[in-house]
């Protein structure tokens, strides 16, 4: 299995920088595997990663679980949090770890000399242990995760825009499977007519 360094070296290279969040994603990923008892990173789809938060700490995640959106084994779920449930689709095990409310007092305090609070994190991210650095919750998902992963090569065509819809994400409203944009759910509202681009 690959060490803490030749993960976040990985991780680093990917996102350009290495930075306390990052070493936060690999840290939990290499717990998640303790704590689950899986080899990773993976090399299949066993494991799922519900992250609470993007940015450079998915990074770090994806590298140390092999959880990635590529592989839709990875899904953010934006509660704006540092945090990430590990769902073993075999088991149907899952836990969630969170940093310790005092990690970045414990961070100052361990290294007084760095040149910033942000050094001082960097460093002892790395050499606080996972358990050091982390919560951890046995949890049970409310989430539906077999409606989550579907199932491969599902795909209809929406009735109303005639887009491909994949996974199952589509919606029955008056009898038609539709998308669920069609359905109002959309994100977005049409601002101009698509011809309009063709200037
Ligand atoms: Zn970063
Ligand atoms: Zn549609």
């Amino acid at each position: 299995m690959p060490n803490l360094q030749t993960l976040l070296a990985q991780s680093a290279a990917l996102h350009n920088h290495l930075c306390p969040r990052q070493v936060l994603g690999v840290q939990m990923g290499i717990y998640a595997g303790e704590l689950l008892g899986l080899v990773l990173p993976q090399e299949n789809k066993r494991l799922y990663a519900l992250i609470e938060t993007d940015g450079c700490f998915a990074d770090g995640v994806a590298v140390a679980s092999g959880c990635w959106l590529g592989h839709r084994t990875m899904r953010l779920l934006d509660y704006g949090k540092v945090a990430a449930t590990f769902y073993d689709s075999q088991t149907e095990r899952a836990v969630r770890l969170a940093p310790r409310p005092e990690i970045r007092s414990r961070a100052a305090a361990l290294y007084p000399e760095a040149r910033s609070r942000w050094h001082a994190q960097l460093e002892s991210y790395q050499h606080l242990t996972p358990a050091e650095l982390f919560k951890v919750q046995s949890v049970s998902l409310t989430l539906d995760m077999h409606a989550v992963i579907s199932r491969a090569g599902v795909r209809v065509n929406c009735a109303a825009c005639g887009e491909e819809i994949l996974n199952e994400r589509e919606v029955l409203v008056n009898g038609e499977l539709v998308c669920r944009s069609c359905a109002g759910e959309g994100y977005y509202v049409i601002a101009r007519p698509e011809v309009a681009y063709a200037g």
